[in-house]
């Protein structure tokens, strides 16, 4: 699932007999890409190191409290997902069978995506609201500022 792999972790005292783990290796359909070092708008991914350079994402810097830095606000093209940014991802072939698999989620109405855009804190959104969501509160107060991006950046599409 190339860059779209999840890494999750299960805790337990249960005795493990076989164990299957091993050194972390690149994935050999990168020896002759850069595919996504290409289409990374903050130049996050260098050349001559293998880990990104995760505090120039705009996942980063979307986080940044009280709001998104000014600098950032001005690169309408870096804003491309409500949490993080998908740039490399959605270019890299190896996720490409991948980019199709989307579920529907739930939709908001006008008032709810106003409480969201006007950071409504968490305790104060009604219990559906939440549920709809699906995230922690944590995740949440990401939200507001990377949603705010996309609908000014739609609404300048769309004057075009
Ligand atoms: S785009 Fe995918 S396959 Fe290509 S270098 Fe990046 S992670 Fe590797
Ligand atoms: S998430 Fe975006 S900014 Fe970060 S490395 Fe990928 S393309 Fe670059």
């Amino acid at each position: 699932m190339g860059s779209l792999y999840s890494l999750v972790a299960f805790y337990s005292d249960c005795p493990c007999e076989q164990d299957n783990w091993h050194d972390s290796k690149m994935m050999i359909d990168c020896e002759n890409c850069s595919l996504c070092r290409e289409s990374c708008p903050t130049g996050s991914i260098p050349v001559d190191r293998f880990l990104i350079h995760a505090e120039k994402c705009p996942g980063f810097l979307n986080e940044i409290e009280p709001d998104v830095p000014y600098w950032v606000q001005l690169q309408p093209d870096w804003h491309n997902a409500l949490i993080g940014c998908m740039r490399c991802q959605f270019v890299c072939p190896v996720n490409k069978p991948y980019l199709d698999n989307i579920m529907a989620g739930p939709s908001f109405s006008e008032d709810e995506t106003d409480m969201i855009l006007n950071k409504t804190p968490w305790e104060k959104l009604s219990s559906k609201t939440r549920q709809k969501l699906g995230i922690s509160e944590g995740v949440y107060r990401r939200l507001p500022p990377n949603l705010s991006a996309l609908i000014e950046k739609q609404k300048k599409v769309m004057q075009r």
